[in-house]
């Protein structure tokens, strides 16, 4: 089905950037605070407001803490209805906010919940959606959003925009924008709203919920990540990568190579189509660096990789290149950072 595109309308009523916040059992999603940044980074440039709207119920110092982020207002939409995630209420809530107060610009994290609510709310309002950005800028020219993502398996990068209808809508990938710091010292405004929200608007009923039992793994905010590749030959090769992990107080990452072959779960994937990552320290063992996997770990503080080729694409991207068998290497690095009492980054 073709959405209905918004033709009668008039660019300059649209004013503000707006980050639609993520919260799960009242937790603000990590993705909200770096959209807080990158968006913060947008009003800046374009003189405008950055505005977040929460929806939740009891939030209040969630909705608070929001503006110790940067954003200069926070609309806080208040509801039992709202307490759990629901694909209408949450859809009616923004989109009623986003008719009324018209922002130009709205961005969504691209997370399950993300990506469920996004398209809807561009149908309904009638504008264009870009998924899964990993860069936004504004256009000196015309001031348009420049939305760009990776397009044909990441073998280019795509620079959209939505030029005639308003709001300009993007999801954005996890883990690539920088997250806003939080500021003790606030100016911000909170507004607490009750949305016109009623029990018949949403056609799902929640049962209850099963937590993932799952041992859930936190690529995205981890400060150190060692990543195995295909070079570790079985699954098996993975206690190596898991004792260093462990020794140096990281989490353990992988390439799409050992997810395909079914030694590790597929939530430990980084790249493209895995999670991206920005820690402080990558140590990469027996990856050869495909474009695709580089895409999703490129911004870390420091690369270090291990690989028995020295011609491998990952000694171009890394800060320390160790060529060696990693067999070899990796017992030696595990015994000697062992033989410190602590390992600390610098
Ligand atoms: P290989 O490329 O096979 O490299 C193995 C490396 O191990 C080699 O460099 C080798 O020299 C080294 N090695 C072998 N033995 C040893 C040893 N004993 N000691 C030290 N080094 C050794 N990939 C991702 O990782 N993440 C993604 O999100 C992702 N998304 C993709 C999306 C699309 C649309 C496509 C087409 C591909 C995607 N890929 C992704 C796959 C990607 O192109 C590569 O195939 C993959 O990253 C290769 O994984 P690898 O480096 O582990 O394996």
């Amino acid at each position: 089905m073709r959405a209905k595109v918004n033709q009668n309308i008039s660019l300059g009523d649209y004013q503000d950037v707006w980050v639609l916040a993520e919260q799960r059992e009242g937790e603000i999603a990590s993705v909200t605070i770096e959209l807080i940044g990158e968006g913060r980074k947008l009003a800046d440039h374009l003189g405008r407001d950055l505005v977040v709207v929460l929806n939740g119920y009891q939030m209040e110092r969630e909705a608070e803490r929001l503006l110790h982020y940067g954003a200069d207002r926070v609309i806080y939409a208040e509801s039992p209805l709202l307490k759990h995630f629901s694909t209408d209420g949450y859809v009616k809530v923004f989109a009623d906010l986003i008719r009324e107060r018209k922002p130009e610009i709205v961005l969504v994290g691209a997370t399950s919940l993300g990506r469920d609510i996004g398209p809807r709310l561009a149908a309904r309002l009638g504008t264009g959606l870009t998924a899964d950005c990993t860069k936004l800028e504004i256009d000196e020219e015309d001031s348009k959003l420049l939305m760009t993502r990776p397009a044909f398996g990441g073998n280019l990068m795509a620079t959209i925009v939505c030029p005639k209808n308003r709001p300009q809508m993007s999801t954005v990938r996890p883990g690539v924008m920088e997250k806003a710091v939080y500021q003790e010292e606030i100016s911000g405004e909170m507004e607490r709203i009750a949305p016109e929200l009623e029990e018949k608007d949403i056609r799902t009923h929640l049962e209850m919920i099963i937590p993932d039992e799952k041992k859930k793994i936190n690529l995205t905010d981890a400060k150190i990540v060692v990543s195995g590749g295909r070079g570790l030959k079985t699954a098996d090769g993975f206690a190596l990568v898991r004792e260093l992990a462990d020794t140096v107080g990281g989490v353990v990452g992988s390439s799409r190579a050992c997810v395909e072959a079914g030694w590790i779960d597929a939530s430990h994937q980084v790249g493209q189509t895995g999670t991206t990552v920005r820690p402080d320290l990558y140590i990469a063992c027996g990856i050869s660096g495909a474009i695709q996997h580089l895409a999703g770990m490129s911004e870390s503080k420091y690369i270090v990789a291990i690989n028995k080729d020295p011609k491998a694409p990952i000694f171009e991207e890394c800060d320390y290149g160790i060529v060696g068998d990693l067999r070899k290497v990796l017992p030696a690095m595990i015994e000697e950072i062992k033989s410190k009492k602590t390992f600390e980054l610098r």
